[in-house]
């Protein structure tokens, strides 16, 4: 009977154990393991497009991380511009539950502002100018 008790508690805590160790998911999460998370509020968000019109001539098609839009676009990833002193470059940034690699800088994007890339411009225009916006920030 004695023994059965003890058998119990021993279980009840190795369950325990099992569900609040902090180190449990340490192998699935490795890469995260020195990953910051940040919530910053008060950012502009607005939108721009691959080509010219939102980048120059010189810079359509490319990102300030390098490789080019298409690669990190082919990676899966969604690009946004940052101000590099506010978030640092390829930092993730989730926004309205997406997630954005911060792949990209740009002249107008400074302080708390992020840019996002979408596909078209017209796209850029219909999605304006956001102000007041919260975003969430992954760094490593
Ligand atoms: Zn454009």
């Amino acid at each position: 009977m004695l023994v059965n008790i003890i058998i119990t508690i021993f279980l009840i805590i190795v369950i325990l154990l099992i569900i609040f160790c902090p180190g449990a998911n340490d192998g699935e999460d490795a890469s995260f393991t020195h990953a910051k998370k940040e919530v910053l509020k008060n950012f502009k968000v607005t939108a721009y497009c691959p080509g010219a019109c939102c980048n120059g001539k010189r810079y359509a098609g490319r990102v300030a991380i390098g490789r080019g839009m298409e690669y990190w676009l082919k990676q899966g990833y969604n690009i946004c511009a940052v101000d590099p002193k506010v978030i640092p470059l390829k930092s993730l940034v989730i926004y309205k539950g997406k997630s954005y690699l911060a792949a990209d800088t740009g002249s107008k994007v400074k302080g708390k502002h992020i840019d996002i890339l979408l596909e078209t411009h017209k796209k850029t225009v219909k999605f304006g100018v956001k102000k007041n916006q919260t975003i969430t920030v992954i760094s490593y």
